[in-house]
């Protein structure tokens, strides 16, 4: 069985306020980009490794392969304009792959872990489909779509908070987006939900995540990222 690795880095950022989108902004001596395909390309399960970015940035991350000399990054891919543009790339690369594995990592969690990535690796033996996730501290408020008003509560013991990675077997993920890209209502910010929605026999299974495995949104959170990355997992 083979384990892949996509790295999604292919958005503009624009949360941050910063002018350069957020996988190549520096933490801890290096990108951001670089954190999260190192994990994985030194991890014992993980055998090939693909990286999606924008077309402008193709150039600059197979330099910035070629400088780190990871053995196991095979293709640098060209995103789209929504995340799920830029899994389906992947998702059609490994086209020949059904039985594949694949860990879809937003690139903007430069801090996840060897062991949340085994634990995603060994939960894909059960499942077809496996989020990390962590239970919500906070209570979590559904409002109307303007924020200027609460609509309901939901018992916070069954929330949790989505992280990556979210991992498929290839044929799973490539039905789901198949019947997917047939509904003219079709939206997603990740992966898991598409599968949820379009594929509802199948089920997927939850591994737990980390608080360190933070996505870096605003500009703010690189101070965060930075204390983190020099205390040590406890
Ligand atoms: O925008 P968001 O914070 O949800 O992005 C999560 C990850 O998905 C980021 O690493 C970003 O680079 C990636 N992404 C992408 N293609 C897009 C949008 C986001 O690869 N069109």
């Amino acid at each position: 069985m083979k384990n892949v690795a996509v790295i999604l880095a292919a958005g503009s950022g624009s949360r941050t306020g910063l002018s350069t989108p957020k996988q190549f902004l520096p933490l801890g001596g290096k990108t951001v980009l670089e954190h999260s395909v190192q994990t994985f390309n030194d991890h014992p399960g993980i055998d090939e490794v693909v990286i999606v970015t924008a077309t402008e940035f193709i150039e600059r991350v197979r330099a910035i392969v070629k400088d780190n000399r990871w053995t196991k990054v095979s293709a640098v891919l060209a995103g789209g304009k929504e995340r799920f543009d830029s899994s389906l790339a992947a998702v059609r690369h490994f086209a020949d792959n059904p039985d594949a594995v694949m860990l879809f990592h937003d690139a903007a969690r430069p801090l996840v872990s060897e062991r949340i990535i085994s634990d995603a690796i060994k939960a894909m033996e059960r499942y077809d489909a496996v989020d990390v996730a962590i239970p919500a501290v906070d209570t979590i408020v559904q409002c109307n779509r303007e924020g200027t008003h609460m609509e309901s509560i939901q018992d916070r013991n069954l929330l949790w908070r989505m992280q990556t990675p979210q991992g498929f077997r290839q044929r799973t993920i490539e039905e789901a987006y198949r019947i997917a890209l047939q509904d003219p209502q079709f939206t997603a910010t990740d992966d898991c939900g598409t599968v949820l929605r379009y594929l509802p026999d199948v089920k997927v299974g939850i591994v737990r995540g980390s608080e360190r495995n933070i996505k870096l949104t605003y500009a703010d959170d690189l101070s965060l990222l930075e204390f983190l990355l020099s205390s040590p997992e406890r």
